[in-house]
């Protein structure tokens, strides 16, 4: 054997996400980097799965050596039933965003949630209020977080009542219309929405620019592009902002030390996904 067939390492655990549509999704870059810098041989792969087809890649998880996979919609709520055992995080928001294997049982975990926490303790953030735009899985990730962190008014907004509402019955928060906000002291303002996202919706907003002055931080979840028109617009008007970039590299972290025991930096990582971002464009 050559020098150079021994530098050649066939993988030996598989990794992927799966999701529908995946687009261009940054999770393969980052983790391949990671096991890259830790000179793990394993493989982290791009995997378009239609809702439709759930059940069969379920099965390729029990025959294939498939290690771990991150989970994005539409399966978060729809992988449930298939597995074992689910982690506190992942019972309280009721979506998985990452499955791995446990003594023979395949379990699910939710690392939105402490990507979101570490996001804000990055930046010494402990809010005694805050407002949430959306009532999906991030939305629900975002209020596990704030009630571990200790804040006691947690304020819902946005266009879909019937969940604001069952999100209300469930964790204890308080549906506000926009004209309510006015009435409160609220410090931290959190789009868990998709408006503002690269892909058609760059130019939006998710709520009246008028109304940012009124919060002290603003965290857009999205990511894509790194500072989004809702972060550029209340940058202007005082706010200390918070990109969804930060969470997202947390919560892969997360994701990396359940399936491999080790760690990558997040300054790297960060600048990493900053990046392929603004490579991708
Ligand atoms: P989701 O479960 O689909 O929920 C999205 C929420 O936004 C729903 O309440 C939806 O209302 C609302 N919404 C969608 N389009 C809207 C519009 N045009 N105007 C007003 N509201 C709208 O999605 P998700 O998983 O919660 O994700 C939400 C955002 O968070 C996405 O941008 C995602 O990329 C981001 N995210 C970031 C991270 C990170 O690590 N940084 C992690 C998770 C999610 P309806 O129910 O009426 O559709």
């Amino acid at each position: 054997m050559n020098k150079q067939n021994k530098e050649i390492k066939v993988p030996t655990r598989l990794f992927g996400i799966i999701g529908y549509p995946l687009g261009h999704s940054v999770s393969p870059i980052l983790h391949n980097w990671g096991f890259y810098q830790q000179a793990l041989p394993y493989s982290y792969f791009a995997w378009p799965v239609p809702a439709k087809d759930l059940g069969a890649f379920v099965v390729s998880l029990h025959t294939l050596p498939i290690w771990g996979c991150s989970v994005t919609i539409p399966h978060k709520q729809s992988i449930i039933p298939y597995l074992d055992k689910l982690s506190d995080n992942a019972l309280s928001t009721k979506a998985v965003n990452t499955i791995y294997w446990e003594k023979g049982r395949l379990c699910g975990e939710n690392t939105d949630c402490l990507g979101f926490i570490k996001s804000l303790q990055e930046m010494d953030i402990s809010p005694e209020s805050t407002l949430i735009i959306g009532a999906g899985g991030a939305a629900r990730a975002c209020i596990t977080a704030f009630k571990w962190i200790g804040t006691t008014k947690i304020f819902i907004t946005g266009r879909n009542k019937e969940k604001l509402y069952k999100l209300q019955n469930e964790h204890e928060v308080d549906v506000l219309s926009w004209k309510e906000i006015y009435e409160k002291d609220i410090k931290i303002l959190v789009n868990a929405t998709p408006v503002g996202m690269a892909g058609g919706w760059e130019d939006e907003l998710p709520c009246s620019e008028e109304d940012l002055s009124r919060f002290r931080y603003v965290f857009d979840l999205i990511y894509n592009p790194v500072k989004t028109k809702l972060l550029q617009e209340a940058q202007q008007k005082g706010c200390i902002t918070i990109s969804g970039l930060s969470m997202f590299v947390y919560q892969a972290l997360a994701q990396f030390k359940v399936w491999t025991g080790h760690e990558f930096s997040i300054g790297q990582a960060k600048e990493l996904v900053k990046n392929f971002l603004e490579s991708d464009k």
